[in-house]
């Protein structure tokens, strides 16, 4: 099939070019000797429905951000197998101008790739060669920036009868036209621009609607997907996944169900949370779209539901009918959500025969750790094992349905450190699902949050909700303290690839890595797994084993799904590198662990393509200077640095990380130079550097504030100085040594 539209397209560029050379155009479409239906497979980006559903027959192409609608990225590929793919080297790579996370997922579509950069940037490249055919760039505005959770990221595009689908940081939804990359319309899908709604996920399209949602959980909003005509952008459904204002009548049956089970009136000035800024999935089969629903808002129940509450439908999967938005069934992991665990990680369908029945099921492993087979026809759970480390809960109860939660994991009387943390012990990097063999190849990652929300830290109004950040309803302000004061007990932090049978809840195989920020997985027919990880190393490994057959030193720590393709007869394999996103706050590792490759070298954000006998190289890496500058140390009491710690922690740290040590994705405010310093208000409160992103915080912070954090992240640069000069004793925080 793919070769016919080959020569289809070819045949037709040759005919139409002699044709418009010797003659009018309008005459050419008279004397055009190919149909018109062919005249429109020849255009770039004609995939329609039925295209997607039979995409298993032309393998050599990637037309949905799952590949398929399934969802299961797993390719029929073979040209690459266990025996030669030793000798896979690079054949082209892009230089994609930024420095911050790349995580797009690129469709590839009769020669033609189509991509994401950050700020929601879209390219349209030629597959074989990486030739730039278009470039299109929505300007997000850059004070958006700060409205993001997770950086200024783009997950990617849907492309759809001619159309390029991207959803913008700034929250529109555009439709660009595949061969030129202009604009055919666009829409505003935020209801609320007050509210720090953000977009980030790849739109999904099918039955002429293209279906999108959102994030901010973490800001207080109301999470909501939304279907437009592709046509127009004109809106058929939206369905809210969160009650509104309980003073107005529910919008649908569905809001009438869900606000039952929340308590108290605050959920709706904090905005309740729900987003679905990941995981939208169509299945043909039912003509359903299943959302992934995110996190409340604020994290801790207490607060967002006072008196209890299943909360519908935070951390959910929410069936819906594809033409009307109509509630059909949900499945909730996580009831009264307290621990940012979301259900937006990806959605993979398939068919399987499970305890001897045929069922068409639905699959995720959510954050919470448990890997969910759903029964599509009804959303009855069918299988419901652990896959990481998880203490929350004891196990998932398959009668009713529930999880037994762990009482002694209640961070309500004391700081707990929890499994899996708000990260996830999956997140949004792709897992790759082997649906005859059960097997899910799965980015697992171990990394407790120390959990704290006293009743007295709240009662005494030391817990404030501040428009302009995240309200997560944590002691978050004091977490460094708290890491200082239980790090003990602190469990292992690791990421580990697994090979894992979500039937029997059985590892075949593991691969443990030193860092839990964990790379999206690709599996192919060949026999291959192939990840990028956080030391820059893309590999592959042998499906049956875990064993390395092969790798590439990127020098650039890795996030986003690898992808595969053909053309004319050869199978590409290609990567984005670039790592941040959610785990900005982590920054650089404590010794033992390895800095990421990202933090030694730079995070260069490229495209890599790889083939059978690649031999191009990538430029030679430079070694970043760790030196931290000299410091001018104001004199401060203890208690203003204390305090400067919670300033810095409520508002810097979630992108600058930890105790101001950036993983090197963000400015590592150590190391400002003398004109950072000198400007440090003017870049805080009126920004000065809005144009990265870095947009001002005068509606939160006052100038006396950020004195108390300015003379903090010189403390902590002075102690991380003398440290790095052999006098470990140099301050409180040496145990970061
Ligand atoms: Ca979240």
């Amino acid at each position: 099939m793919k070769v016919n539209r080959l020569v289809q397209t070819f045949i037709l560029s040759a005919s139409v070019s002699v044709l418009l050379a010797c003659s009018g155009e309008e005459q050419a479409n008279v004397e055009a000797p190919v149909s018109v239906d062919s005249a429109a497979a020849a255009k770039i980006g004609q995939i329609d429905d039925q295209r997607i559903v039979d995409a298993d027959s032309e393998p050599g192409n990637w037309l949905a951000y799952g590949r398929t609608y399934e969802e299961q990225r797993f390719s029929p590929l073979t040209q690459i197998t266990k025996e030669n793919v030793k000798d896979l080297g690079l054949a082209w790579f892009k230089d994609m101008g930024t420095n911050r996370a790349l995580e797009s997922t690129p469709i590839v579509v009769d020669g033609t790739m189509f991509l994401t950069s950050t700020w929601s940037r879209v390219y349209a490249l030629d597959a074989l060669t990486g030739e730039e055919k278009w470039s299109y760039d929505p300007k997000v505005p850059r004070e958006w920036g700060r409205r993001a959770c997770c950086d200024v990221v783009n997950r990617g595009v849907a492309v759809y009868k001619g159309q390029v689908f991207v959803g913008s940081l700034d929250g529109r939804l555009i439709a660009l036209d595949a061969d030129s990359g202009e604009m055919i319309w666009e829409v505003d899908t935020i209801i609320d621009r007050d509210r720090f709604y953000t977009i980030t996920g790849a739109p999904r399209v099918a039955n002429d609607k293209v279906f999108i949602g959102n994030g901010g959980a973490e800001f207080g909003v109301r999470g909501y997907v939304t279907a437009y005509d592709v046509n127009n952008g004109e809106e058929v459904w939206r369905f809210f996944t969160v009650p509104g204002d309980p003073k107005q009548p529910p919008e649908n049956k569905a809001m009438e169900i869900a606000a039952e089970t929340w308590k108290g009136t605050n959920y709706w000035e904090y905005g309740g949370g729900g987003t679905v800024w990941n995981s939208i999935v169509y299945d043909p089969d039912f003509n359903t779209v299943y959302l992934g629903v995110g996190n409340g808002s604020p994290w801790t129940r207490e607060m967002r539901s006072p008196g209890g509450g299943d909360n519908l439908f935070l951390s959910s999967i929410v069936a819906l009918d594809a033409d009307t938005g109509e509630y059909k069934w949900h499945y909730q992991t996580t009831p009264g959500d307290n621990w940012d665990y979301t259900a937006v990680q990806d959605i993979a369908l398939a068919d399987m025969t499970i305890d001897g029945v045929d069922r068409k099921v639905l699959l995720q492993a959510p954050k919470n750790g448990f890997f969910y087979v759903i029964d599509r026809s009804d959303g009855k759970l069918l299988k419901a094992n652990q896959f990481a480390a998880v203490t929350w809960a004891t196990h998932v109860d398959l009668e009713t349905g529930r999880p037994v939660e762990n009482e002694l994991n209640s961070y309500a009387d004391k700081p707990q450190w929890i499994l899996p943390g708000p990260l996830g012990a999956h997140n949004w990097q792709a897992m790759s699902i082997d649906a005859e063999a059960g097997i899910a190849y799965l980015p697992v990652q171990e990394n407790a949050l120390i959990y704290a929300m006293s009743d007295e830290y709240y009662e005494t109004g030391l817990y404030k909700r501040h428009p302009g950040r995240m309200n997560l309803g944590l002691e978050f302000g004091r977490i460094a303290q708290l890491f200082v004061d239980n790090i003990a007990e602190q469990p292992p932090v690791r990421g580990v690839l697994k090979a894992f049978n979500f039937i029997t809840g059985e590892e075949k195989w593991a691969v443990e890595f030193p860092h839990f920020w964990n790379g999206g997985v690709l599996a192919t027919e060949g026999g291959l797994v192939f990840q990028g990880n956080v030391l820059g190393m893309f590999a592959a490994y042998d499906q049956e084993t875990g064993e390395t057959l092969w790798d590439f030193n990127t020098y650039v720590s890795m996030l986003a799904p690898p992808i595969t393709y053909q053309i004319d007869g050869v199978q590409y394999v290609s990567i984005l590198t670039g790592t941040g996103g959610g785990d900005l706050f982590s920054g650089a590792p404590i010794d033992p662990v390895p800095n990421p490759a990202s933090l030694t070298y730079s995070n260069t954000g490229r495209l890599l393509v790889f083939k059978l006998g690649g031999a191009e190289t990538l430029p030679t890496p430079t070694k970043r200077d760790m030196t931290i500058p000299e410091q001018q140390l104001a004199q401060v009491s203890d208690e203003k640095l204390a305090e400067g710690e919670v300033l810095y922690h409520d508002f810097c740290a979630p992108c600058h990380g930890l105790v101001a040590r950036s993983g090197g994705v963000i400015a590592d405010l150590r190391m400002m130079g003398a004109g950072s310093h000198e400007n440090f208000d003017k870049i805080v409160l009126e920004g000065l550097l809005a144009g990265n992103g870095m947009a001002s915080f005068a509606d939160s912070l006052t100038s006396a504030d950020t004195a108390l954090i300015h003379n903090y992240v010189k403390a902590r640069a002075h102690e991380d100085r003398e440290v790095a000069m052999g006098n470990p004793d140099a301050g409180r925080l040496t145990w970061l040594k």
